[in-house]
């Protein structure tokens, strides 16, 4: 199969759908793989990077897009991309379809197959393609903390880890899934004092087990809540209800009582936010201040490491791009339940029930 990857055209995107290894491993296949020239660059890939992995390199996007029958990105399709698309063509990329009609209806017109990295699922339930940018952001975080925690950044002039006689800081989380589970593994290295509180007492045990006496998992309700983010000198928000807007689990007044110069890094920010005061933030631009407390609230955490980032993207995507150009897609969507959960449109169709409905469109 051919398989082509264009350079993303989304403002500061510099992740690429394929790297030089996951191009290695599909060439071994049998696969031909077409990249556009400079796809790789904002990860520090070169094009000869590419071709020694055996693509070959298109000198434009245009050419990707007319002759590759799978096309491998990370964000969604622009408009002036939806035009190329093809009937007959498989997109395999983020796309976030729900709350995008616009998109929806130029995906549609496109005749292409789309398969959306974010609804494909696993056998444990979970997300696969999601939780690589979790577990990215959940270490971030912390890095983030860390940084503007320091007076220079405006912070507390607090130390996570403190020194040998001096208290360490203390690092609350909000949820312990998987961006909550990377956070406390990155603080509790750093030698902070962590405490997590989740509603889940399953979650609680897992971490329990995993992380033993080091870390306190507190059962989260409003008191407890209240009484650690108090005390903070850094809160990192990482809830998830499936399908709905995060909790806001800090309000306005608990952040007016927090110490000044305390940072909260809220990574649930796109699903709205768990702090009362949060609002998205840019790379570009990624703090400000209510009531002397320092809110980091970007969006696209993972976008701050593209190199990591990228590469941890195609582990997760890579036994899916080799079972759709291996075996066709409809082959491997029907050997395989879950990735098929990640058929977003098909033949002008919306075909996946929870997009059908958020888009109001036939299913
Ligand atoms: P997850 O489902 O693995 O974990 C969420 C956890 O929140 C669960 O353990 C759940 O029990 C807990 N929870 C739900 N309600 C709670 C409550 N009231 N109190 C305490 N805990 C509660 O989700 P995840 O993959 O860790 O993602 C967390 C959030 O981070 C999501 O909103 C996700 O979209 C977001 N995210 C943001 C970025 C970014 O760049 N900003 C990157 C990746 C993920």
């Amino acid at each position: 199969m051919l398989v082509g990857v264009p350079k993303e055209t989304k403002v500061r995107e510099y992740r690429v759908g394929l790297v030089p290894a996951s191009v290695r491993e599909l060439t071994a296949h049998g696969h031909s793989v077409l990249v556009e020239t400079g796809a790789g660059a904002g990860i520090g890939m070169t094009d000869e990077a590419y071709q020694a992995a055996g693509a070959a390199i298109a000198p434009s996007a245009e050419e990707v897009f007319s002759s590759a029958e799978l096309i491998v990105k990370v964000k969604e399709p622009l408009a002036f991309e939806r035009k190329r698309l093809k009937p007959g063509q498989v997109l395999f990329t983020y796309l976030h379809l729900a709350p995008d009609p616009e998109q929806a209806e130029d995906l549609l017109a496109s005749g292409a197959t789309c398969i959306a990295y974010e609804t494909v699922t696993s056998p444990s339930g979970g997300l696969p393609l999601l939780a690589p940018m979790s577990e990215v952001a959940g270490r971030m975080s912390i890095q983030a903390g860390a940084y503007f925690l320091e007076k220079a950044h405006g912070g507390l002039g607090v130390l996570l880890g403190g020194v040998p006689g001096v208290d360490p800081g203390k690092i609350v989380v909000l949820g312990g899934g998987v961006v909550g589970t990377h956070a406390i593994h990155i603080g509790l290295g750093m030698g902070a004092d962590v405490i997590v509180l989740d509603r889940s007492v399953d979650q609680l045990r897992a971490l329990w087990r995993q992380f033993g006496r080091p870390l306190n998992t507190i059962f989260s309700t409003r008191d407890a809540v209240e009484r650690h983010v108090r005390e903070a000198d850094l809160v990192i928000g990482a809830v998830l209800v499936p399908g709905a807007a995060a909790p806001k689990l800090v309000s306005a007044e608990l952040i007016r009582q927090m110490k000044p110069g305390a940072v909260v890094v809220d990574v649930a920010i796109d699903q709205g936010g768990c702090f009362e005061t949060s609002r998205p933030t840019t790379h570009d631009d990624p703090t400000y201040v209510v009531d002397d407390v320092i809110h980091y609230c970007v969006t696209n955490m993972p976008g701050g490491v593209p190199r990591t980032s990228a590469q941890a993207l195609n582990n997760a995507t890579l036994p899916f791009v080799t079972a759709i150009a291996d075996k066709g897609w409809r082959r491997a969507l029907e050997d395989d339940p879950h990735l098929r959960r990640g058929l977003n449109v098909h033949a002008g169709r919306i075909t996946h029930r929870a997009v059908a409905e958020s888009l109001g469109a036939a299913y």
